[in-house]
């Protein structure tokens, strides 16, 4: 059997080697490492691809968030709501623009923004909705939208884990995660659905007046070279990147059926089990499976001991699983100064305790599934 690995990026390269090769080698004869030709290309190409008349590159998804907030016009003090059961990039960049991040619970079957937990959380302050699609999930964007357009907010998809992704609208028509919001924000880190060989982001949106204030502030504020008009940063996607992100764009929706499958076999292998949930895909969400993550409950009050036993146990036998993530927003050192660790996230705390993540990647084999799920029995069985 070949080593299991929580992301096998290596294996996924092997695959596309002469095309990469070939595409990395072409931007280094033609020398141009920034905003050369292949910058261009893919931007155009994912815009076709996620529906959206914009796509702006950038360094990262983290630069993404904050390139797009700072494009908004807040002002400090500001409320922006999120979830707290989400990756620390979603809430950081919130405070580092000195806003405050307000935590608001999740749906414990989506693991995604809950939006009745939404609607309570508005107060005259509050200026912007950032929902995650955690995993991979799309979360609830119909009544998110409903809600926010009611309050007059914005609304920021993170849609760093679920590209890709379609959401159903109650009328049948379907749009891609990340372009539903007002502006949609994406990384390429490596291990996400479309990863690039190092770091990368991209940010979605259908207004030409935000998407040229986003350009403006990710390329130092300037309107023209040498005339800064607003405070920006300097935030850019590697040509080298965008030329290996163009091939894989076209094989990500081979790459989601890769996932899907897996998420498959470990469903038919675990969900009979009493001590597990396997994840659910609600009706309106194509699940694209960033993350495969189980909930674990034995009843009892070790229920975080017992989830960690099987971590370890795996790693034992060499099969890698991870928890994310072990420490929600509202319990971050980070965000002490909003006294946010005495906010009651009693769904949040709850399945902290209770998350673990197998290995999901687009090359796991039947072999690799089936050691893997029955190890997993194994431990529960025992
Ligand atoms: C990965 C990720 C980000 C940040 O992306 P980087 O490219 O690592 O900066 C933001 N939000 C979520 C939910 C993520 O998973």
């Amino acid at each position: 059997m070949r080593p299991i690995q929580m992301v096998d990026t290596q294996t996924q390269y092997q695959k596309i080697k002469t095309e990469v090769d070939k595409a990395v080698l072409q931007v280094m004869e033609s020398s141009a490492f920034i905003n050369g030709k292949p910058v261009q290309d893919f931007c155009s190409n994912l815009s076709a691809y996620m529906g959206v008349k914009h796509t702006i590159p950038c360094a990262n998804g983290t630069d993404a968030l904050q390139i797009a907030m700072m494009a908004l016009d807040l002002q400090p003090g500001d409320e922006v709501i999120t979830p707290s059961f989400t990756y620390i990039a979603t809430t950081e960049v919130i405070a580092l623009l000195r806003l405050k991040p307000v935590f608001v619970e999740v749906d414990p079957k989506t693991f995604c923004m809950d939006p009745a937990a939404l609607e309570k959380a508005i107060t005259p302050k509050t200026k912007a909705i950032v929902p995650v699609h955690l995993y991979g999930h799309v979360a609830p964007m119909e009544e998110i939208m409903k809600i926010a357009e009611k309050h007059k907010l914005w609304v920021i998809e993170d849609n760093a884990q679920a590209i890709g992704s379609n959401y159903t609208f109650s009328d049948g028509k379907t749009q891609k995660a990340g372009s539903i919001g007002h502006i949609g924000c994406t990384s390429f880190y490596p291990s996400k659905n479309l990863g690039a060989f190092g770091d990368g982001g991209a940010i979605f949106t259908n207004d030409d007046a935000l998407a040229d204030r986003m350009k403006m502030v990710a390329n130092h504020g300037q309107s023209r070279r040498y005339y800064h008009d607003v405070v920006g940063c300097n935030s850019r996607l590697d040509t080298i990147q965008a030329a290996i992100l163009d091939i894989k764009l076209k094989h990500l929706d081979e790459y989601i059926g890769a996932r899907r499958s897996a998420a498959d076999f470990y469903d038919n292998a675990l969900s009979g089990h009493s001590v597990v949930t396997t994840p659910f895909r609600a009706s309106y969400s194509r699940h694209v499976f960033h993350q495969y993550t189980i909930l674990l409950d034995n009843g009892k009050p070790d229920v975080a001991a017992f989830r960690d036993g099987l971590n370890t146990f795996l790693a034992g036998h060499k099969i890698p699983s991870m928890i994310y993530y072990p420490v929600p927003g509202h319990k971050q050192k980070m965000f002490e100064q909003f006294n946010v660790a005495s906010q009651l996230l009693p769904v949040t705390d709850w399945l902290t305790e209770r998350v673990i993540s197998l290995p999901m990647h687009t090359e796991l084999d039947e072999e690799q599934l089936t050691f893997i799920s029955s190890k997993v029995l194994e431990y529960l069985n025992n």
